[in-house]
């Protein structure tokens, strides 16, 4: 046997478990989270179905959503407590349906959108959990059905989770140590960030800027860095060049000229 043979061999099962092992994402990789979809220049509703259509028609990066639950335990997009002025966390999903966004569709649930962002594969959905109104015990049971639903659906692979609330964010690690969690809140350093198994941060731009060494410091530890809401051309450069992996925005079609300009 030719002496190489074993070192090929081993060269080789290496690649092969290399490759399994390699993500096999084909996501974009273009800083650009769309802010509630792609709503404000093509004039659809925010959290439509519509704007997280154009967000991918786009090509951005993700695609950031809200998520509420209802009175009857459906998780629901959208960005306020309310919905067209009915409480959803007090209301059921048929509640809500007597109302209609401007385009026409209903409040879409957490299951539609997700089931129309994972038609495609090259833009992230970047799902909010939003912090119940009526107590902290709600917050559990929102994380669980949330990546119940997730894994139900198989789009683990699609969303990485993000929340203002500790106890959710928590959650979600807790039920799913792979799920990709990032914090909203803004005051947690990356080192107690990365202590408590987080994926990044996801902060407003004002705290990023204050504290810019923290995407260094977030960067040397493994983390991710996402600054929202960036709506200025400006603040959109010093942030890329200061490395930010991610930018939330209400205007992705200028972000994304901004960073193809820089390519
Ligand atoms: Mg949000």
């Amino acid at each position: 046997m030719n002496v190489y043979f074993p070192l090929f061999l081993s060269l080789l099962c290496f690649s092969l478990f290399s490759c399994q092992q390699a993500s096999p994402e084909s996501f974009h990789d273009n800083n650009v989270i769309a802010h509630r979809g792609a709503w404000k220049k093509a004039g659809h509703p925010q959290n439509s179905i519509a704007s997280l259509r154009e967000a991918i028609r786009l090509g951005c990066e993700g695609s950031e959503f809200d998520v509420w639950m209802t009175a009857d335990s459906i998780l629901v997009v959208n960005h306020d407590a309310d919905f067209m002025g009915l409480p959803i966390e007090t209301s059921t999903l048929e509640q809500l349906y007597e109302k209609e966004l401007s385009n026409g569709e209903k409040i879409p649930t957490a299951a539609e959108y997700l089931k129309e962002g994972i038609k495609q594969k090259k833009t992230k959905l970047i799902y909010e959990a939003k912090p119940s109104e009526l107590g902290r015990e709600r917050n559990f049971l929102i994380a669980q059905k949330s990546v119940e639903l997730v894994k139900s659906l198989k789009a683990s692979e699609w969303v990485d989770y993000i929340s203002f609330d500790k106890d959710i964010c928590r959650k979600i690690m807790e039920l799913d140590p792979d799920a990709q969690v990032a914090y909203l809140n803004g005051e947690k350093s990356p080192e107690q960030l990365a202590e408590n198994g987080y994926f990044g941060f996801d902060y407003h731009i004002s705290i990023v800027k204050k504290n810019s060494h923290w995407i260094t410091e977030a960067h040397q530890l493994g983390l991710t860095v996402n600054a929202w809401t960036v709506n200025d051309s400006d603040d959109m450069k010093w942030l890329l060049d200061h490395g930010t992996d991610f930018i939330t925005t209400d205007e992705p079609e200028m972000l994304l000229e901004i960073v193809q300009n820089r390519n």
